[in-house]
């Protein structure tokens, strides 16, 4: 079936044809693929083309589509009843791998979306402190929750405005968004606003702006200076969580952050999002504390099965990592002796930016050229390869990548 005809139908049901915005291929030109099934590293779509992909859902299938053992569990799961509006031990299961992966979290609690996490967090950072301002960083995305969408990244960067239409400008003006990897606004922002900022939220691998490798400087100054004033550091590692590593960014550079932001790969590919924390933080939320939130599908048996699946699997080849960041490393090499554009590359992830200069932030992401990207975005295509299709996203790879697959993105 041909896509620009999927996609006319698919316009005349839903909105803008997409429930994503990024999936309508807008920057780079052209009607989205439809996929019809994956496999391992492919996706295969309703043209009958099958496409190499290092798009990956956006992040979560590092065990590639369709591992055996996930779709086994969610077989199995499925077969026993689809959610029940009762606890599960699969539920503790899940939280208890994540936590012995992340010691910084006490607690956490299941939700069905990065987003939602996010947004729950925020409120538990908020009632914990009786504080209402947060503090974010340019190109950092965190979801569509309102009070983030102020300089936000991801497909939000390809907006005209720097945020959305809709958000009430009395929550825009509790957001603060300042440059990543510059600790010197960052350290001038805290001591004017300290005394009214409720959280200091960061992708501490920001993958929103294209990939950006932080300075563990910076990183460590946004701790030091949370800690001394009592606001709350939120790392949000819905992409770096169990994929910079098993304990994600802040066991690579030796952070303790107050809550992490998951989702993503503890979802195995089914919807999934985590919130979690210092004990004292989510005992704020109900029923213990004050601050509600709840979800009638929230820690749904089949999408923990997904996850369990995926994180005992990891657990299980915890070589996994180092392998993949072997993989993306060689590549970044061989990358930059072909082309002038600049790659960044840490763990598993990687983006290719159309600038020769180094790109550490928003503003550097920013000074990339599109028309460049979607050229060679084109050629990717013409290769059967399928790249995120947006400038200012990360490329993933899988356990099934091999080092000949990373040659076919190098286009002249
Ligand atoms: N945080 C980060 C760092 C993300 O990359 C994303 C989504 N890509 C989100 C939050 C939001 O997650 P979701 O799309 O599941 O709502």
């Amino acid at each position: 079936m041909n896509h620009a005809h999927l996609f006319e139908e698919a316009q005349r049901f839903l909105a803008g044809g997409v429930n994503s915005p990024v999936r309508a291929f807008r920057s780079v030109g052209g009607a989205p693929l439809f996929a019809q099934r994956g496999s391992g590293k492919y996706l295969y779509c309703e043209d009958g083309r099958r496409m190499l992909d290092f798009c990956l859902s956006w992040g979560p299938l590092i065990l590639g589509h369709a591992h055996p053992e996930v779709c086994a569990a969610v077989a199995a799961a499925a077969h026993n009843g689809a959610t029940f509006g009762v606890p599960t031990r699969a539920e503790t299961e899940l939280a208890a791998l994540i936590i012995a992966a992340f010691p910084s979290i006490e607690r956490l609690r299941l939700v069905n979306s990065g987003t939602e996490a996010v947004m729950s967090a925020l409120r538990v950072a908020r009632g914990y402190t009786g504080r209402q301002m947060l503090l974010k960083c340019d190109g950092c995305y965190h979801g569509h929750v309102d009070a983030l969408l102020v300089r936000a990244g991801s497909g939000v960067a390809e907006l005209p405005q720097a945020s959305s239409n809709g958000v009430p400008d009395a929550l825009a003006r509790l957001t603060i968004s300042v440059p990543f990897n510059d600790p010197a606004t960052f350290t001038r922002l805290i001591a004017q606003y300290h005394d009214e900022i409720a959280a200091v939220i960061l992708e501490p691998v920001p993958g929103n702006m294209g990939l950006v490798v932080p300075d563990p400087a910076f990183l460590h100054t946004v701790r030091e200076l949370t800690l001394r004033h009592g606001i709350v550091l939120i790392l949000d590692e819905v992409i770096s969580g169990f994929r910079l590593g098993y304990g994600g960014a802040q066991h690579r550079f030796g952070l303790v952050p107050d809550m992490t932001i998951l989702g993503k790969i503890i979802g195995g590919g089914l919807p999934v999002g985590a919130f979690g924390g210092r004990k004292e933080l989510m005992d704020c939320l109900a029923p213990v504390g004050d601050v509600y939130q709840a979800g009638t599908l929230s820690g749904n048996p089949i999408a923990v099965a997904a996850g369990l699946a995926t994180l005992r699997w990891l657990e299980r080849h915890p070589r996994t990592f180092t392998d993949l960041e072997h993989l993306v490393t060689q590549f970044a090499q061989q990358w930059r002796q072909h082309s002038p554009c600049t790659i960044n590359a840490i763990g598993s992830l990687f983006s290719i930016f159309h600038t020769n200069r180094p790109v550490r932030n928003y503003a550097d992401a920013c000074a990339q050229d599109l028309d460049a990207f979607a050229k060679t975005y084109q050629q990717w295509l013409a290769r059967d390869v399928f790249m995120p299709p947006a400038p200012f996203e990360t490329a993933f790879v899988s356990i099934m990548h091999t080092p000949e697959d990373l040659q076919c993105l190098l286009v002249s």
